[in-house]
């Protein structure tokens, strides 16, 4: 019998590490699945560039695993079961139930409403493809002077505030931030930001924790009101229930405690990467949800799976945090440092050489999932032996 490994997600983490451990272990002993909800690798630091109507071409994940062994099970995944070692699903096809010996958990994230009243009903959202599409939708109806609330002054907001402004100048944009714009960025870096947004006729609401949304305008917490014909949320992302309700232990976030290892604290057979890991970095703080995390997560994860089925010594690959790589259109950027304790360094790169090198990293990231077979080893690890194998399924 072979041992199962599913990949739940095959978004960053997920589909790098099914290509990895596809990649490095032999099929005579592993059988590798992923489950995901859509049929394409959707690359979600390009959904507000989605969302203004640029034409972004998705791969098929049937591509993507075509030769490696890796097979894919389009359906949502429902729940887990850590003490039966299942996976429920549903799709086209029914529902379903997966068996697993180990399970990588990345199923990711979703836009975090905080309990806002109108957020559901109202409001739109990058954080998936489907909310990148309705939002694309809305605003290609948006007429000269429609009005574009973007709440949050985190990552996503400043990208999406911006790439707006960029592409439909015939709009008027405005961001809502609880806090100062950039207030985390070093002193240049932020007159840079402030410049952009200037340049890009882009209002801004500092100070100013939304409340409420509704249909054509939000309502700040000193009951000021800002309108808006398409108020977008982008106060940060949020984790399925999923594993907090399968009873794999989770940290207050809703994501899994992991170890140094991306193992479940809880549950020695469930590895957990990318936004759903709880992982505490190399300066001790825990790992922000990000693509860079997913891709340090998911080589940790990888690296602990494949070690553990071989019987080899887990190595400890690296948990970094650098810095921050923002996009302000397709023609400027930021790229900050930070230090260990996550204040930004004074040095940061700006304008045109960083919105290249950004786009080199995005075409990178995608380049480096869709070509699983790049770099294929010509032997692939075998498994421990028949009893050693027992013995590590017994451990797990
Ligand atoms: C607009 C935008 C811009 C961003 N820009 C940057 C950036 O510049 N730099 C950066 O580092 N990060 C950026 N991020 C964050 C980054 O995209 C995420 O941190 C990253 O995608 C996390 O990778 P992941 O594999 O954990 O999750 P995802 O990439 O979200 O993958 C999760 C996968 O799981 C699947 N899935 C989810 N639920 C289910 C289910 N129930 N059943 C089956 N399948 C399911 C999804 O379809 C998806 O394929 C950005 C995010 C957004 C939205």
């Amino acid at each position: 019998m072979k041992h199962r490994i599913v990949v739940l997600g095959a978004g960053y983490a997920g589909a790098f590490a099914a290509g990895n451990l596809a990649r490095r272990l032999s099929p005579s002993d592993i059988e590798i699945t992923v489950v995901n909800a859509v049929p394409d690798f959707v690359e979600r630091m390009r959904l507000h560039q989605l969302a203004t109507g640029q034409d972004l071409a998705f791969r098929k994940l049937a591509d993507v695993f075509a030769g490696t062994g890796v097979r894919l099970r389009l359906a949502r995944v429902t729940g887990v079961d850590p003490g039966r070692r299942t996976v429920t699903v549903t799709g086209e096809d029914g529902d379903g139930e997966l068996a697993y010996d180990t399970l990588l958990y990345a199923l990711g994230s979703s836009v975090a409403h905080h309990g806002v009243p109108g957020v559901t009903e109202y409001a739109f959202d990058v954080t998936g493809r489907s909310s990148a599409l309705r939002l694309r939708e809305r605003l290609a109806g948006l007429g000269e002077g429609g009005t574009v609330l973007v709440v949050g002054e985190g990552l996503t907001g400043i990208e999406t505030a911006t790439e707006f402004a960029e592409s439909r100048p015939d709009l008027s944009i405005a961001l809502a931030a609880r806090g100062e714009l950039g207030a985390w960025l070093s002193p240049k870096a932020r007159r840079h930001l402030r410049h952009a947004f200037d340049r890009l006729g882009i209002t801004v609401h500092e100070h100013t924790g939304i409340e409420a949304v509704e249909p054509t305008r939000a309502i700040a917490a000193d009951g000021t009101s800002i309108p808006a014909d398409v108020t977008v949320w982008s106060a940060g992302f949020a984790v399925h229930p999923i594993a907090a309700a399968s009873g794999l232990e989770v940290a207050e976030t809703g994501q899994i405690a992991v170890d140094r290892t991306m193992r479940s604290v809880s549950h020695p057979d469930v590895y957990a990467a990318g936004d759903c890991a709880y992982a505490i970095g190399e300066n001790g703080r825990p790992l922000p949800m990000s693509c860079a995390s997913a891709g340090f997560t998911n080589m940790q994860a990888t690296a602990a799976i494949i070690a553990r089925l071989t019987g080899s010594e887990v190595p400890t690959t690296g948990l970094k945090y650098h810095g921050n790589h923002i996009s302000l259109g397709r023609r400027d950027a930021i790229f900050q440092m930070v230090d260990r304790d996550v204040r930004s360094r004074s040095w940061y790169l700006g304008g045109r050489t960083a919105a290249r090198l950004k786009s080199g990293v995005l075409k990178g990231a995608g380049w480096g999932i869709a070509h699983p077979t790049f770099g294929m080893p010509k032997r692939k690890r075998r498994l421990a032996t028949a009893s050693d194998r027992a013995g590590v399924r017994a451990a797990a």
